[in-house]
């Protein structure tokens, strides 16, 4: 009887290094790192729309991926709002490391400094918003 060669295994995209090489304490697999990079593409975008992507800012942003991806590891729901989550985390990190405020705003007629915040802080979808202003002024991902 003719056998029927087995079908070729699914080519497996390797887990990119830095996952590899600095997991999460406790970390399992199971999370879908497509969704941790593609948080992290959007947050660096942001990051270098405004001139803020130096070295010790995209360490900030590793170390949120990293951390998040425990929380998503924790919260499997959670990962459709998990770019906006390490969006707020940068936020407040650059902040709290002398980094300066990102990203500022320049949407609105207020001339202090003032940076915008992610809407929803917990949901889908998350876009800047200037509060001062009450203007939505881009999604997470799209700023000039
Ligand atoms: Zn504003």
């Amino acid at each position: 009887m003719h056998s029927v060669p087995p079908p070729p295994p699914q080519a497996v995209r390797p887990v990119p290094a830095r996952f590899a090489l600095r997991p999460a304490p406790g970390t399992i697999d199971g999370v879908n790192d497509d969704v941790l990079f593609s948080a992290r593409a959007v947050v660096l975008r942001d990051l270098n729309a405004r001139g803020a992507d130096a070295a010790a800012a995209v360490d900030v942003l590793d170390e949120a991926v990293t951390e998040r991806r425990w929380w998503v590891e924790q919260w499997p729901d959670g990962a459709a709002f998990v770019a906006g989550q390490i969006a707020q985390d940068v936020q407040d990190r650059l902040l709290d490391q002398g980094l300066g405020r990102w990203p500022l705003c320049k949407a609105c007629d207020e001339t202090s400094p003032h940076e915008m915040r992610i809407e929803p802080e917990l949901g889908p979808d998350p876009h800047w918003v200037c509060e001062k202003g009450g203007i939505v002024v881009a999604p997470l991902g799209a700023l000039r």
